[in-house]
C-alpha cells in the first residue's frame, strides 16, 4: 500500500517508540462518524471492523459523546472509596435490563473474564464445596478472552501463550462444539465454571452446531457447574439478538460484557449474575481503581440505550443476513466459507496467486487491497476475514462495502 507522507510519519513515530505487539493495517486513522472513518489524508473507508465490535453503536455517537461530555464536566472519578450518583442507577438498570440480581463494573474485557474466573473458584469453594484450591474450569479449544496471564494459561493459541510461562493451573480444555467432550469433563467433581464465547471471534468467528449452547447450559446445571458466557465480542445486539446466548435461549450464570458496552469510548466491562455467585467475593477482596466511574457508567447507560432505541440487534439480523447472502451467492472459487450471525460474519478463502514473497497470497493481502478500495477489515486467521461493521451501517453503505469486498474477491478469484 502506498503511504503519503504525512502517514508514512506516524507510522514511523509508532515503529520507533512503541512496542511491537501488533501489526496494524498501514491506515492512519484521524476521524470517524458512524460507519465511517477518515485518514489523516482525508481519504473516506468504511469500517468493517469496528474496534473488534467495540463501535456497535458507531463512530463517535451524538448521544453517547454527549453523556460523556455532560458527565465529565460534573465527575469523573471517585474511586469505590466512596458511592457515587451514577453507579447505583446503571447497575439497577443494566440488571433489570438483561435479567440479572448483580454486577460487578470492571473496565476491559480480559479484566471482566479474570473476575468471572475468581468467582467462580470462590462460589465453587464457599457454595458448592470444593475443597479449596482445587477448582477447575472448562475452557474451549480456539478460545479468545483477552491477554492477562490467568487468561492466556487457558489459551490453545501458540501465539497468544507462547513463551509467557510459567502458567494458572485449573483449567480443562475441550474442543469447541462438542458436548459429548464437555459430558465428559463435567464428570471431574472439582469442576467450578464452564466458560466459553458464544460464538468464538477471534478463532474466526467459528458459529458451534445448532443446540450447542443449550446442550451445555443443561449438561453444566445438571452438575451444578457455572455456565459462563464470555459475550464481550459476541453481546449487546452484535450477532443479531442483544446476546448471542438469546438464539438458544439460555442465560448464563455469569455474564461477561465488555467492548461496545461503551459503544468504544472508554473501556468498560462488567460481570452480571445471581447475587448467590456475585456476594461470594467480599469488600477488599477484588476491585479495581477504574471499575464502576462515574463516567464510564453514563456513558455506558448512553452507549445500551442506542442499542435499545435505534434497534441495532434487528439491524444487524438483517443486515447480515443480506451480507451472508451476497457473498455465498458469488459462488468464488476462492471462498471456502461464509459464516457468522447479525454482523459477526467472517469468510475463509484460498491461498491464491503471488505475494511477492515467495508465497501465495492470503487473508492479509486481501485486507491490504480492501483498504486501498476503501475498506477496512482484519484478518482473524491466516485465511480468515472477520466482517464486522458498525450495526449504524446504513442500505447504501453496506451496499457499498460490499460491492468493494465482491469487486477485490473476483480479481484474487483469477489468481487461483
Ligand atoms: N473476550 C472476548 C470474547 C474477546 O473477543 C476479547 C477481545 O477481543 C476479550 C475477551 C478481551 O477484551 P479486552 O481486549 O477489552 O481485554
Amino acid at each position: 500500500m502506498h503511504l503519503s507522507e504525512r502517514s508514512s510519519g506516524f507510522v514511523d513515530l509508532e515503529n520507533a517508540f512503541g512496542g511491537k505487539n501488533y501489526a496494524p493495517l498501514p491506515v492512519v486513522l484521524s476521524r470517524g462518524k458512524g460507519a465511517r472513518v477518515w485518514d489523516v489524508d482525508g481519504k473516506e473507508y468504511l469500517d468493517f471492523l469496528s474496534a473488534y465490535s467495540a463501535v456497535n453503536q458507531g463512530h463517535c455517537h451524538p448521544k453517547i459523546v454527549g453523556a460523556l461530555r455532560d458527565q465529565a464536566e460534573r465527575l469523573t472519578l471517585t474511586s469505590r472509596a466512596f458511592y457515587n450518583d451514577q453507579l447505583g442507577p446503571f447497575e439497577a438498570w443494566l440488571c433489570g435490563l438483561l435479567g440479572f440480581e448483580r454486577l460487578i463494573p470492571m473496565n476491559s474485557g480480559a479484566e471482566a473474564v479474570e473476575t468471572a474466573i475468581k468467582l467462580a473458584r470462590r462460589w465453587g469453594y464457599d457454595v458448592k464445596g470444593v475443597p479449596q484450591d482445587r477448582g477447575k474450569v472448562i475452557v474451549c479449544s480456539g478460545n479468545f478472552h483477552g491477554r492477562t496471564l490467568g487468561i492466556i494459561s487457558a489459551s490453545t493459541d501458540p501465539a497468544s501463550r507462547g513463551g509467557f510461562g510459567p502458567y494458572l493451573p485449573g483449567f480443562i480444555t475441550v474442543p469447541f462444539g462438542d458436548l459429548e467432550a464437555l459430558e465428559k469433563a463435567l464428570e471431574d467433581p472439582d469442576v467450578v465454571g464452564f466458560l466459553f464465547e458464544p460464538i468464538q471471534g477471534e478463532a474466526g468467528v467459528v458459529v458451534p452446531p445448532e443446540g450447542y449452547l443449550s446442550g451445555a447450559s443443561a449438561l453444566c446445571r445438571k452438575v451444578r457447574v457455572l455456565f459462563i458466557a464470555d459475550e464481550v465480542q459476541t453481546g449487546l445486539a452484535r450477532t443479531g439478538k442483544m446476546l448471542a446466548c438469546d438464539y438458544e435461549q439460555v442465560k448464563p450464570d455469569l455474564l461477561i460484557l465488555g467492548k461496545a458496552l461503551s459503544g468504544g469510548i472508554l473501556p468498560v466491562s462488567a460481570v452480571l449474575g445471581s447475587s448467590e455467585v456475585i456476594l461470594t467475593i467480599r469488600p477488599g477482596e477484588h476491585g479495581s481503581t477504574f471499575g464502576g466511574n462515574p463516567l464510564a457508567c453514563a456513558v455506558a447507560r448512553a452507549a445500551v440505550e442506542v442499542l435499545l432505541d435505534e434497534k441495532l440487534a434487528e439491524s444487524a439480523f438483517a443486515s447480515g443476513k443480506v451480507f451472508r447472502e451476497r457473498l455465498s451467492s458469488l459462488n468464488s472459487p476462492l471462498i471456502e466459507t461464509v459464516r457468522g450471525k447479525g454482523l459477526l460474519n467472517a469468510i475463509v478463502i484460498r491461498p491464491h496467486g503471488d505475494n511477492g514473497k515467495g508465497g501465495k497470497r492470503t487473508a492479509y493481502d486481501l485486507c491490504h487491497e480492501l483498504a486501498e478500495h476503501g475498506v477496512l477489515a482484519k484478518q482473524t486467521q491466516v485465511h480468515t476475514i472477520r466482517f464486522a461493521p458498525p450495526l449504524v451501517i446504513t442500505g447504501p453503505e453496506m451496499e457499498q462495502g460490499l460491492s468493494v469486498i465482491e469487486s477485490v474477491l473476483k480479481r484474487a478469484a483469477e489468481s487461483l
